[in-house]
């Protein structure tokens, strides 16, 4: 028993001496400067070499960024977005080997509201993002969170997507834009700093943030809120892609969050290199092949500057969203099993989308808040159902609890005249709608019009009100076209599936 633990200790001491002193695995002549993973040893230049072309490989694999094209860079000021745009400014260098070909632009989505930083930290921070920008000569937009309240419906709508292009598209476009390149030089660039943010807007931003109970809903919906005024920001700005900085690490975080999130069906969108869920504007993941750890060396040895930036969880304990503590059970477990992220990553590649191609999906059959194909609409026998069944058993057990949550149950002249069983409201019987139904929409209503991700995290919210305006009035103009559709149903010919436009 000794002698064995003994053979052991003899073994992995002499393992492990000489590693720390061999050579890169590369170029086999400099010592090696970072160890990725085990038996990966990098001297600097050949890590330096490395880190660049998987930037450009996934790029010029992928096909999806055309040359020309302009691409919005979300910058939020970490580690791994920051290292996205230094890899997008040594690829843009007259000196890059094999040049990328798009002009890019960047973005800063200002959280400092909804996280509670007072007037004076926010300004100091954008000020801090504002000279890592401008160092860049790319043109850039810093956007405080507070203008999601006045984004159009039209955010939540999927743009027209550009039709498929053929293999040969690439290629000609390459040879187009080689052709126009040196006549355009890039001029000087635009930039748009943050309008001053009313006070008002913070308010009724904190009120929204804080109408959410939990603080696993609470991240979920800021990330959704985010994601709108990212596409937003993009289209009115002319850029057809969006570029997320999200590294590998924390993809395999949240692939883990989503599943327990209920958000299953969209893993393969929301955790796979491009996104087109939007239509005109497609997100991509260029960072998806880096580790954290990767980033942070490489970050480290090229100085490239990151901004520390306040989260929802900041002043949080581990275990207060699901998101948090996945992350906390991801960076652990990798702690100790160092294939742990490659693992669940590499799972997350294998994911494909079965149900019908997602920009084929009909409008009616998204989710209004995350834009996702409807997962809700299942078969009979299926675990969602299952769940909606025992959730409607258990609220008619208490017929007191009301439907919707939050100050609406106290509605004035009775909650709703069809729901309270015996008499409608006259109007249902004629044919027309109830007036219940023809008001605001209330938490029960929007239900049908959302994921089963996004109805847990409206499930957790007071009261649906605070939601900013363009969400409550897309939502509005879907129920009233699905009431008309359940109305003139039986004039129908087919089931509707052609009826996208009538209004
Ligand atoms: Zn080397
Ligand atoms: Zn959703």
């Amino acid at each position: 028993m000794c002698q064995v633990e003994e053979d052991y200790q003899h073994a992995l001491g002499r393992a492990d001496l000489p590693s720390a002193s061999k050579k890169c695995v590369k170029c086999k002549e400099a010592s090696a400067a970072v160890v990725i993973r085990a038996g990966d040893r990098y001297c600097r230049s050949c890590f330096q070499e490395f880190f660049i072309h998987k930037f450009r490989a996934v790029l010029g694999k992928t096909r999806v960024i055309f040359p020309g094209e302009k691409v919005l860079l979300a910058v939020s000021g970490g580690p791994s977005s920051c290292s996205m745009l230094r890899q997008v400014q040594e690829g843009l260098s007259h000196t890059a080997h094999k040049k990328l070909r798009f002009s890019p632009g960047l973005v800063y989505i200002d959280e400092g509201g909804a996280v509670g930083q007072s007037a004076e930290e926010r300004r100091r921070t954008v000020a801090e993002l504002q000279v890592v920008f401008r160092a860049t000569g790319f043109p850039f937009h810093v956007v405080p969170l507070e203008q999601v309240l006045d984004l159009p419906a039209s955010v939540v709508v999927p743009g027209a997507s550009p039709s498929e292009r053929p293999a040969s598209a690439y290629k000609a476009a390459v040879d187009r834009f080689i052709q126009s390149d040196s006549s355009t030089r890039r001029t000087a660039p635009e930039e748009t700093t943050a309008p001053d943010v009313q006070e008002s807007h913070t308010h009724t931003l904190q009120r929204l943030i804080g109408s959410v109970k939990t603080l696993t809903a609470r991240d979920d919906l800021l990330a959704t809120l985010r994601q709108h005024l990212l596409v937003h920001t993009a289209r009115s700005e002319g850029y057809s892609k969006l570029m997320l900085g999200d590294n590998c690490t924390r993809l395999a975080v949240k692939l883990l969050s989503s599943i327990s999130l209920g958000r299953g069906a969209q893993l393969a969108q929301d955790t796979g290199f491009s996104d087109s869920r939007y239509g005109d504007v497609t997100s991509v993941r260029p960072m998806r092949d880096y580790s954290a750890k990767e980033i942070a060396f490489y970050n480290h040895m090229f100085s490239v500057p990151s901004v520390v930036t306040p989260g929802l969880d900041t002043k949080t304990c581990d275990k207060d969203s699901i998101q948090r503590l996945t992350e906390i059970f991801v960076t652990k477990l990798q702690a100790d099993f160092p294939s742990t992220v490659s693992t669940i990553y590499r799972t997350s590649e294998k994911l494909q989308t079965a149900a019908r191609s997602s920009s084929a999906a009909h409008l009616s059959d998204r989710c209004l808040l995350c834009m996702c194909s409807l997962d809700s609409a299942a078969e009979k026998v299926s675990a969602f159902q299952a769940t909606l069944i025992s959730e409607q058993l258990s609220q008619t057990k208490s017929p007191a609890a009301p439907l919707n949550p939050g100050p609406r149950s106290a509605a004035p002249s009775g909650p709703s005249c069809c729901a309270a069983g015996a008499e409608d409201c006259g109007r249902a019987a004629g044919g027309g709608s109830c007036c219940s139904s023809a008001k605001e929409p209330q938490t029960g209503d929007l239900r049908s019009l959302l994921c089963y991700g996004c109805q847990l995290t409206v499930r957790d919210m007071s009261s649906v009100e605070h939601l900013p305006q363009y969400i409550l009035s897309e939502a509005q103009r879907r129920q009233r076209r699905s009431q008309m559709r359940e109305e003139i149903t039986e004039f129908l010919l087919d089931d509707g599936d052609d009826g996208d436009e009538g209004d």
